[in-house]
Order: C-alpha cells, then structure tokens, then sequence
C-alpha cells in the first residue's frame, strides 16, 4: 500500500504525540467529486457521525454538499459551517421529543422515523415538517449491517405516511440503509423496489407530496482488499431505479459517511510492546498505543498497515494498550504479518482509519483520545 506523498512527508516530520490521525483533505474532495459523478442528480449527504472534524465539514459544504445529522449537537456543528438549517437531514430515528423541539427550533424540516410514536412525536413537536420513513433491509454484503435495530416493514411505511399526511406532516420519501461498507452492488434493489411499491400506492391514493428516496450510505472504501468502483454501483442502482420506478424515479438522496473519508485518513501510532505468543510460538502480540478503545472499535474492518521497517515478517496479533483484555484489535484469523526485526518505539502507520476512529476514541485507563488534524 502506498501512502500518499502529502500524508508521508508529514508523518516524517512529525513530533507530536501519538496516536495521530491525519486527513488529506484533497481525498475528501476527491470522493465528493466522484460521488457527485456517479450520480449527477443525487443529493449527496455526508452522515457527520463517521468523521465531523469541521475541516471536513467545511470542504464538503462549500463543495456543494449536504449533511446527515444524529443529535443536536451534530446539527450545530453544520450549522456552524454555514449549511442551512432546512437542507440538513435528522436522520436518525431516534430522537428525544425535546432534541425534536430543538431541531425544529433551529429550522430542520427533514426527519426520518421508522416508528409509530417516533411519528407521533414529531407530529407533535415539528409540525408541517418534511417526515421520511425507513425501511427495513437485510443487512446481506455488509461487513458491518444497520439491519437489526433500524427500519419497519414496507406496508408500515405506507400506513405511518399516509397518517403523518393526515396529521399535518409532509410525507417526503423513503430511506433505508444497506449497511455500512456494503460489497454487493445488488444489495440496494430490494429496499428499491420495496420503496417503489410504497410510492405507488401512496401516489395511486393521490398523495403527490412524496419526492424523496433516500438510498443511505454503505458505499464502500478499500482496506486491505480492493472493492468495486463507485460508479459501478451507481450503474447497477440506476437499472434498478429505471425498472422500479419506470421513468418516474425520485430524487435521490444518499447519506455516505466512509466513503467519503475513510481512505482520507491516516493514524501514526507506536509500538509499545512486542512478545512472543505463549500458547502458538509462531505469533507475536503486537501492542499498539492505539487499540479498540482508542478509536478502532471497528475490528472486523481490516486496515493497512504500514511499518518503516523491511526485511522478512511473520504473523502477529495486534492489541492495544489498556488493561482490557477484550483491547484485541485483529486476532489470528485476520492474518496480519509484520517484520521480524519489529520493536517497541516503531511506528506503524493504519491507513483508511478517517472515519469512525475519533468519535470512538476513550480515555479509558487516562489515556488520551485520539487526535487529528486535516492537511
Ligand atoms: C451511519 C449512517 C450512515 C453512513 O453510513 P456509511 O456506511 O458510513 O456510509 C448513513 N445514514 C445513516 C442513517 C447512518 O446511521
């Protein structure tokens, strides 16, 4: 793997402590840019939560993109990049009553929900508001699936839409996710044609208000393997569209949060200890100053590693430095090698690691959070 000329030139220089994490903001734009080819008439969400460092936010909003918030917090934070309060989306279906009021306060008019009382809820707390309800989905091809906790069945949909209509809600669309990096470019036509069946019998009872299908994120980056373009997905989305809709598609929204940063970050981080393995000789532990509770909570996403040193490596087992026995970053199965001559004080570098690593990061045994800084 190589790493980009910017990112290695500014590692070698750097002094500071570690773990860092670095982003290159040009691959942010990159993949904005890309995403915006894929589909030129999508609009194009980036769901905050994967990486909200205000950098990011900002390339991306003055690059034309929207937002995907989960909290209060979240929607001030894109506020503060200057988006407008009426193009962000609360997509997050769980919401306090008063997180509704305050969003609503603040001028957010797009709400999803996949529940009855989360309906009544915003019925009564963001009255005449735009509501989008989620559907299910099965999570299949996902290396990491949204499916267990989010989505309603699709006759529900239709049910809880034509009733926000009745209430004084504006029935906007559909969502649904596939799950995060999603492998199967097939995985989004189900939930599409689901969605269609909703559109059309909401539109055959003559509710013209429906505009929206919300496709999510899920599109996915490459770690250690390489995945299929983002415009062969679109391709395979758009023949799923044209047969689901027959020329009456919606506009589409997404909502991706690692395709948009995840292959623009980088963490420089140390080597605290290598020992042998007791039990199978042939492994070294590897310990890190970066494990699962300093910011790589997700272990089954399998990240680059790049380590000054050459020479003939062997397998390993990585974890990190708290005193949590379950702090395993990548057990034997996932076959990571590093070299031989590997020693404490060595850097490694984990690459991909821009997005869901600073907003996991914890000071568990006063260790400090994961920094970043964008270049
Ligand atoms: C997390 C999340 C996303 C982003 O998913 P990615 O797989 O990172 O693209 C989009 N929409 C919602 C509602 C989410 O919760």
């Amino acid at each position: 793997m190589e790493i980009p000329h910017p990112v290695s030139e500014f590692f070698d220089r750097y002094a500071g402590p570690t773990p860092h994490l670095l982003i290159a903001l040009d691959k942010v734009q990159e993949k904005y840019d890309s995403l915006v080819q894929a589909m030129p008439q999508g609009k194009h969400h980036y769901a905050i939560k994967a990486n909200p460092d205000p950098d990011i936010l900002r390339v991306l909003h003055r690059a034309g993109c929207f937002f995907e918030c989960a909290s209060i917090n979240e929607i001030d934070q894109c506020l503060t990049v200057g988006a407008a309060a009426d193009t962000l989306l609360y997509g997050n279906p769980l919401k306090k009553a008063s997180e509704i009021s305050e969003a609503f306060k603040r001028g957010v008019r797009q709400f999803v929900f996949d529940a009855e009382l989360e309906l009544e809820k915003l019925i009564e707390h963001a009255p005449g508001a735009k509501v989008i309800c989620r559907i299910t989905t099965d999570g299949h091809g996902a290396v990491s699936p949204l499916s267990i906790k989010f989505g309603c069945p699709e006759d529900k949909a239709f049910t809880w839409l034509r009733k926000a209509h009745q209430q004084g809600l504006v029935p906007y669309g559909i969502s649904f996710h596939t799950g995060s990096q999603q492998l199967d470019i097939q995985a989004w036509k189900a939930p599409i044609f689901s969605a269609a069946r909703v559109f059309s019998r909401l539109k055959s009872e003559g509710f013209d208000s429906l505009e929206v299908l919300n496709i999510g994120g899920g599109f996915p980056v490459d770690y250690r393997s390489t995945v299929p373009k983002i415009s062969d997905f679109f391709k395979v989305i758009t023949e799923n569209l044209r047969e689901a809709f027959a020329g009456n598609i919606p506009v589409i929204y997404t909502e991706s949060g690692r395709y948009m940063a995840g292959d623009a970050g980088y963490i420089l981080s140390e080597v605290v200890l290598v020992s042998p393995c007791h039990k199978r000789p042939e492994y070294r532990w590897v310990y890190l100053d970066i494990g699962r509770y300093g910011g790589l909570v997700e272990s089954n996403i399998d990240y680059p590693m790049i380590c000054g040193k050459s020479g003939p490596a062997g397998p390993v087992i990585l974890a990190g430095q708290t005193c949590d026995s379950n702090d395993v970053i990548y057990t034997e199965a996932f076959d990571y090698h590093l070299p031989l001559s590997l020693a404490p004080g060595d850097r490694i570098i984990l690459a991909h690691t821009g997005v869901y690593t600073t907003t996991y990061s914890t000071t568990l045994n006063g260790f400090p959070t994961l920094t970043s800084e964008c270049i």
